[in-house]
Order: C-alpha cells, then sequence, then structure tokens
C-alpha cells in the first residue's frame, strides 16, 4: 500500500508541475489545432475540463476566428540532399501557422524565409505568421551561416483550413456566483516558461481546491492567446459581470522575482491583495502599473469590460534573454520555483477569500477587551503586540468602509493577524458582517 507523504503540498505539486510540464514541452501547439486538443487533454486527465471548439469563421467582437492550422513534418534539405533543418528534431523550426510548401529554392529566396538569432547564434527562435498565409523557417545562427550556395528543397507538409478554435474551461463551485478569473495561454509551442509554467500552475491550483468549500467560484482558462481571450468574451459577455478579481497566469518558473502587473483600475481588489501578499512574503518583488501590452489581461482589462484582472509572473514577457527561444526549456523552469509561485497564488487566494468589512457594534469609545478576555492581563508594557494592536485597528476602522485588507495595509500589520482579531470579537459580539 502506497505511504501517505508527509510533504508539505507545495514540494510535490513543484515536483507534479515540473512532471505536466515535461509531458506537454514536446507537443506542437498553435492558436488553434491538434497541439491544443492534446495539451488540454492532458491537463483533462489532472482537472475536469470542458472543451469547447468554436468554428473558423465566428465572429468574435472585432476579430474572426480563423483557419485551423495542423502540421505533420516540415524540412529543409541542403544540395548534398541532407536534412539541415528538421521540425521532429525540434518544432520552433516551423513558424507557426506556415502554410504548405514543396519547392525548391535558391539559397537567396530561402533566407527570405528563414528567422535566426544573431546575437545568440545557438538559439531558435519562435515565430509565427498567424494573421498572414507566408511560410517560414528558424534555425540557429550557425545553420544559417553553415550554408552554401545551391538549391535547397524545402517542405512543410501543414493544413490551414476550416477547423475550429479549441478552448478548455474548469470551474469550482463556491458558495457564491461571485467569480474568482485564472486565465492561462496553451497556444505556444516547445516553451516551457512562456507558457507551459502557467497551464501547469494553473491545472494544480484547480487541482488543490478539489473538495475544497469555498466562498467564491473559481473559473479556469485555457486559451490560445489574445483571439482566445475575445473568443471567451465574446461568448460570455454575461458572466464577466460575475468576476470579481482575476489573475493571468504565465512565466512562473524561472528564477527571476515574481513581478505584479496591475489591473487596469490599477485599485482593485486584487492589485491590493496580490501586492499585500507579496510584501508580506518578505523578499524582493516588482509591481508594475497596468499597459495595453502583453498577455491576455490586455483583453479582459479593455475599457468595454475592465475587469479587476491583473497579471502575477515572476520575469514578466520579453525580459528574460530565453523569452520566444529554444533556450525557454526544461532547464529555465524549476519545481522550486514553479512551487514558490504555487505558494504566492495559494496565499491570494486565501486573502480574497476572507476580506471582508465590518461594523464596530460598540462604535462609541473602545468596548472593554479585558473583561471579555480579549486583552492580556499584563498591562504598562511599553508596546502591544501585534495580536492586540489588530484588535484595536479593526475595531477603530470597521465602520463598514474599510476591509480587512484595508485595515492590514494601513496598521502595517499581517492580513492573518487581522482576521484572526475579527474572529474573535465577532464571536463575541463586538463586530457585525456588512
Ligand atoms: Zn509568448
Amino acid at each position: 500500500m502506497a505511504s501517505v507523504s508527509n510533504r508539505p503540498l507545495t514540494a510535490n505539486a513543484g515536483q507534479a508541475m515540473m512532471e505536466l510540464i515535461r509531458e506537454l514541452y514536446p507537443i506542437c501547439r498553435s492558436i488553434t489545432g491538434d497541439g491544443v486538443r492534446e495539451t488540454l487533454r492532458i491537463v483533462g486527465e489532472h482537472i475536469p475540463l470542458e472543451i469547447r471548439e468554436i468554428p473558423t469563421g465566428t465572429q468574435v467582437l472585432d476579430w474572426t476566428v480563423p483557419k485551423e492550422w495542423n502540421i505533420r513534418d516540415a524540412y529543409v534539405k541542403d544540395p548534398g540532399g541532407r536534412k539541415i533543418i528538421d521540425f521532429r528534431r525540434h518544432n520552433l523550426h516551423v513558424a507557426s501557422y506556415s502554410v504548405p510548401v514543396r519547392r525548391t529554392v535558391t539559397l537567396a529566396e530561402l533566407k527570405q524565409h528563414l528567422f535566426s538569432l544573431p546575437d545568440q547564434p545557438d538559439w531558435i527562435p519562435y515565430r509565427t505568421t498567424y494573421y498572414k498565409e507566408d511560410w517560414a523557417f528558424c534555425a540557429s545562427q550557425r545553420v544559417v551561416d553553415s550554408l552554401e550556395e545551391g538549391d535547397y528543397e524545402v517542405c512543410i507538409d501543414s493544413t490551414l483550413a476550416p477547423g475550429a478554435l479549441t478552448f478548455g474551461e474548469h470551474v469550482h463551485r463556491g458558495r457564491t456566483d461571485e467569480e474568482v478569473l485564472i486565465s492561462c495561454h496553451c497556444c505556444h509551442p516547445s516553451l516551457a516558461n512562456d507558457n507551459l509554467s502557467g497551464i501547469a500552475l494553473s491545472t494544480l491550483l484547480a487541482e488543490g481546491l478539489k473538495d475544497q468549500e469555498t466562498r467564491y467560484t473559481y473559473r479556469f482558462l485555457f486559451i490560445p492567446g489574445t483571439i482566445g481571450s475575445i473568443t471567451w468574451l465574446a461568448l460570455n459577455e454575461a458572466k464577466t459581470a460575475k468576476i470579481r478579481h482575476g489573475l493571468v497566469a504565465a512565466c512562473v518558473g524561472d528564477p527571476g522575482l515574481m513581478t505584479y502587473k496591475k489591473s487596469r483600475r490599477g485599485n482593485a481588489e486584487i492589485d491590493q491583495a496580490v501586492l499585500h501578499v507579496l510584501r508580506q512574503r518578505g523578499g524582493d518583488f516588482e509591481a508594475l502599473d497596468f499597459s495595453p501590452y502583453g498577455y491576455d489581461e490586455r483583453q479582459y482589462c479593455s475599457p468595454g469590460f475592465n475587469l479587476p484582472v491583473g497579471s502575477l509572473t515572476r520575469t514578466p514577457h520579453g525580459r528574460y534573454p530565453e523569452y520566444h527561444t529554444s533556450a525557454d526549456n526544461l532547464e529555465l523552469v524549476s519545481a522550486e520555483h514553479l512551487a514558490d509561485s504555487l505558494d504566492a497564488y495559494r496565499e491570494i487566494f486565501h486573502v480574497l477569500e476572507r476580506n471582508r468589512r465590518y461594523r464596530n457594534t460598540h462604535p462609541k469609545g473602545e468596548p472593554q477587551l479585558g473583561k471579555r478576555g480579549l486583552y492580556g492581563p499584563v498591562g504598562g508594557g511599553k508596546s502591544i503586540g501585534a495580536s492586540e494592536s489588530a484588535l484595536l485597528w479593526v475595531l477603530n476602522l470597521s465602520d463598514g468602509e474599510w476591509s480587512l485588507l484595508d485595515i492590514a495595509d494601513r496598521a502595517g500589520l499581517r492580513f492573518e493577524n487581522v482576521r484572526a482579531a475579527a474572529d474573535a470579537l465577532e464571536a463575541h459580539g463586538l463586530l457585525e458582517r456588512v
């Protein structure tokens, strides 16, 4: 019989996330196609996923669901007949959405369809041709530099045809229908930190909520970037009114600092909760104001929705050298950093679940805490402890306007101390919920 592990849940979760990332890494994903389906099938082995297929041509806000792209093989053969670029060795070798091609081209023509990174000569770049029907290969600068004059055979065995856009949705029902939205993109091929880390973290977060009774309903979206969130918003506009808090999860496995990009509102409860948790965890982190560039927060925070959705990452997109290259691989992400990110997300959920407003039932003068056993028996010391300080702050600021998180921030106390004080005061009838 298997023994029950006593290790903290997150240590196991770090390994579980790495295993999931390893399993998903080889799959050639794009914004549509079988790579996304296979990815969602595997995620669906961990959590129940509702899979949606939205037909090509469907009008979604100002966009149209594109043709579906699938690829079986691709290569470039040099004049000697050797495969010098081979999709089967790395799926980044073909620009995503490349149209089918089977031709012989000169070196000059090949180079017009070839991307490389002169500053990182061993890395393969990640490129896409989503919204322009074209084809391209990507290779290391070393390979490109080695090419000699002559005729090259190029083959891309792909299809770009009417089909569907696929996305996955998992909902954990809470006591209320007010929602927390967690969104991650699942449209990148073999890239570990940018896309797979977010998928793995979202999966483990959702798995961790199983059998838990929560106040909020949690909605997890596994969607292709941009077109996926636009599609979801177009199909679910009525549901957006229920979204109270949201986070876009991406780039959560690298060794960099935690980075929080605030919602467009900038002062939403999610912004406050994330920053409180990052401060109380200690250590450095970075807080960025909203900008209309990045991941799907751009869509959730477009002015017609303006949802309270921020993005919590480690190193943000575009700010690490391996970003969108073959070096964003299994070595860049670790169980340790994934688990640390997961911890932060769980602490944020914890704060959101318990944050609320109260009204002091004895607001004229301080109620006498000593006779209720709430205050330490020994007086006269120079200062009071955090728990007694929390009692006084909660009583003073609980006028129905200040939330526990507001109080914790203003008093410089940990949310947990403030919440414990509120529980004790409520139990003695000194607070009532607003
Ligand atoms: Zn990306």
